[in-house]
């Protein structure tokens, strides 16, 4: 079960390996409908429509969080930024952290940056400013150049901070007999279920909204950080080596990503105490999980048992209470919301062009844009967001006007 696509993917999908299908017979069993994620690990060599060429991957696993030395991911240092040098009209200047963006109440003619290097100041004058600094640093350099309303929890109005969503995770582990080759893989390869993501199951007896794709990744396992035995087993000594060195191939993890949605005191705004080396104010989120995050991840976390017990484990782990909202440990870098996309500048902050509302010509590309985060990986949307963005640039260049449609 994937969503309907206009057009096929550019390449096929990656290659199964044996805990993947596990999985997928596992899932299919069950009555899901497993198929390969889609990834950014390329399963053969391909040469896009700019004329970059991108390698077919090795499955070495180095990329789970790290760069491809070998050019076998799509990331734009491979394909848009060479692309847009090329052109001659694109210039990276590192070690410029801007700082405000100018505003004169109606339109921007460019930002103040400092070179982090030597501490001076400049001001880049601009006909366009396109922001583009992640969701913090978008929400975070719009409240510090007083563009937009910023939102007030209280009284429920302003849009700048609005709706910070997050990703509610569930995931568990199960402890096999048998012995998989987990130190090959790439950084998103795997398999998944969408069968209890958004709408796609029934929710007449359950408490929550919305739900979670459902995924097993093979991306290869860190010797330090990986280090999974069952419980009950010692914290050191021989006891622990064995079972740590027994354990190493032989524990699948699955994970679903939820969907998070918008809560009124779940907010970003600029902090009051605390300032960066420049003395500008820090960004301050203010979040938790609400009950729907909680049983949104319990029923996740069920489905999860249920996948591993069927592929075979012997004893499976998982989280069903995810509690309290906490930075430790990590769980995801999917940050959504704070300048969203709507129809109604009183509601939201920029419009379908990811235009701002307040400011015409000052677009704002990001999931800062998400009005709430779904059950995904966030990136392929700000992908396409910032397709729909260049698409109203272009249009503002030749007629510089308000865009929404
Ligand atoms: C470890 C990790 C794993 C991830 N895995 C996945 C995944 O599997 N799938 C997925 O969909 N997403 C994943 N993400 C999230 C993904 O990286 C982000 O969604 C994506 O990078 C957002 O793109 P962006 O262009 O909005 O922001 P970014 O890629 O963060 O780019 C923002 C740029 O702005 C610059 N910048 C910020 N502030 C300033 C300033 N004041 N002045 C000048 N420059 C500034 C930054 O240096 C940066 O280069 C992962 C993130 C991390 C950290
Ligand atoms: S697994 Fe990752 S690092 Fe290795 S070749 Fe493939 S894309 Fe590159």
């Amino acid at each position: 079960m994937t969503a309907p696509r206009s057009t096929e993917f550019p390449t096929p999908p990656m290659k199964q390996t044996k805990s993947m299908r596990i999985f997928a017979e596992a899932a299919e069993s069950l009555g899901l409908h497993p198929y390969i994620s889609a990834s950014a690990n390329l399963s053969e060599t391909y040469t896009n429509p700019d004329g970059k060429t991108i390698n077919q991957c090795m499955y070495c696993s180095f990329c789970e969080r790290f760069g491809c030395d070998y050019q076998a991911k799509s990331d734009p240092l491979i394909t848009v930024i060479p692309t847009a040098l090329e052109t001659g009209n694109f210039e990276i200047r590192t070690h410029s952290n801007v700082r405000e963006i100018a505003y004169d109440g109606n339109q921007s003619d460019g930002v103040y940056f400092t070179d982090t290097r030597t501490g001076e100041d400049y001001f880049q004058p601009a006909d366009i400013v396109i922001l583009t600094s992640y969701v913090m640093n978008n929400t975070r350099l719009l409240l510090q150049s007083g563009i937009g309303d910023p939102y007030d929890p209280e009284s429920e109005t302003g849009v700048i901070g609005k709706n910070y969503c997050y990703q509610v995770m569930a995931s568990a582990q199960g402890f096999f007999d048998e012995q998989f080759n987990l130190y090959a893989g790439a950084g998103a390869l795997g398999g998944q279920v969408d069968d209890y993501n958004a709408d796609n199951f029934d929710h007449s007896d359950l408490d929550f909204l919305h739900g979670g794709t459902i995924q097993h990744t093979n991306t290869g396992i860190r010797p330090i950080a990986t280090n999974p035995v069952p419980p009950g087993t010692p914290t050191w000594g021989k006891e622990f080596k064995e079972a740590s060195a027994h354990y190493f191939y032989r524990t699948l993890s699955l994970g679903s990503q939820g969907a998070s949605l918008p809560y009124r005191y779940n907010y970003l705004d600029l902090d009051p105490t605390y300032t960066d080396s420049h003395g500008d104010p820090l960004l301050r989120m203010t979040y938790n999980f609400t009950e729907q995050d909680r049983n949104l991840a319990a029923h996740q976390s069920a489905r999860l048992t249920e996948i591993l017990e069927e592929m075979g484990a012997n004893e499976v782990v998982s989280n069903p209470d995810i509690g309290d909202y906490n930075i430790m440990p990590y769980q995801t870098t999917h940050n959504t919301g704070g300048v969203i996309m709507g129809a109604d500048s009183e509601t939201s902050a920029v419009n379908n062009y990811l235009q701002m509302w307040d400011c015409e010509n000052l677009f704002v590309v990001g999931a800062s844009a998400f009005p709430h985060n779904s059950g995904y990986n966030p990136t392929p949307t700000v992908g396409a967001l910032s397709y729909r963005a260049a698409e109203g640039i272009l249009s503002y260049l030749e007629d510089p006007r308000p865009l929404a449609e």
